[in-house]
């Protein structure tokens, strides 16, 4: 089959084109940029072919956007301006270049301020955020652990945080240990527990059967609500969505 390329602009739209041999002209936007690629007929001329992408226009600017919008929401750069979330609140992140601190804080209930070295690139800010997340949650565990531990009668003899991309924790029973996700940071006090709590049962009841609902309702009565908070909002606009369903919470080889 011959082809031919050429690139024109229309109405500021840089559009590939591409002769072929084939009956029907076809135009697409790809992303991520939206990239505007056509596939015309030989016999079609340029102005044939620019009178088709006019009258599709407002289609490929909608294309467009909505990748541009894609990329925003999956790609977090960990720069000024971008949305970050702490214990179920939301905060604007402010980059600063420091050559003396380095660190995160709080600022005003609004600014999440992340001191770095100038030219810190754009994986370090994340690892300094999810360290910083991580201090936080090594701050708060260790109360919930031993406020739940004579209520549910199990003893935890160790706990870990993990960046994890389907599980909000898990538990090996065997050895009294549970794994906490280090995205838990970003969530409410009161969904951290429930997964806390969650784990903790697993310790004594490893599947989600009838045993283990009817302890999780014992110790913790509207724990229902503390899961759908957990699975709701913003961890749409984050890198991964957790599976939003009580099956989010597991333990290895228990689901
Ligand atoms: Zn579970």
């Amino acid at each position: 089959m011959s082809t031919d390329r050429a690139r024109i602009e229309i109405r500021g739209i840089e559009v590939e084109i591409v002769r072929k041999d084939i009956k029907h002209l076809h135009l697409g936007v790809y992303p991520p940029e939206g990239r505007v690629r056509v596939a015309a007929p030989l016999r079609l001329d340029d102005d044939a072919v620019r009178l088709a992408v006019i009258s599709r226009l407002a289609w490929i600017h909608r294309k467009r956007a909505e990748f541009q919008g894609q990329d925003r929401q999956s790609r977090r750069e960990f720069m000024t301006g971008e949305s970050h979330y702490f214990e179920g609140r939301r905060y604007r992140l402010d980059v600063i270049e420091s050559t003396s601190r380095t660190g995160i804080r709080l600022r005003d209930n609004a600014w999440m301020e992340m001191r770095v070295r100038p030219d810190t690139r754009r994986d370090a800010r994340e690892a300094m955020l999810y360290s910083w997340y991580r201090v936080q949650l090594r701050e708060r565990i260790p109360e919930l652990i031993a406020k739940w531990e004579p209520t549910i009668g199990v003893t935890v003899a160790d706990w870990r945080i993990r960046r994890m991309k389907t599980r909000w924790g898990t538990c090996n029973p065997q050895a009294g240990r549970i794994w906490l996700n280090s995205e838990l940071a970003k969530k409410p006090a009161s969904c951290l527990e429930y997964v806390v709590v969650h784990e903790m049962i697993h310790l004594i009841e490893p599947g989600h059967g009838e045993r283990f609902r009817g302890i999780l309702d014992h110790v913790m009565p509207g724990w229902g609500m503390r899961l759908d908070e957990l699975n709701r909002g913003h961890l749409a606009d984050e890198e991964w969505v957790l599976r939003p369903s009580a099956a989010t919470v597991q333990s290895p080889g228990t689901a």
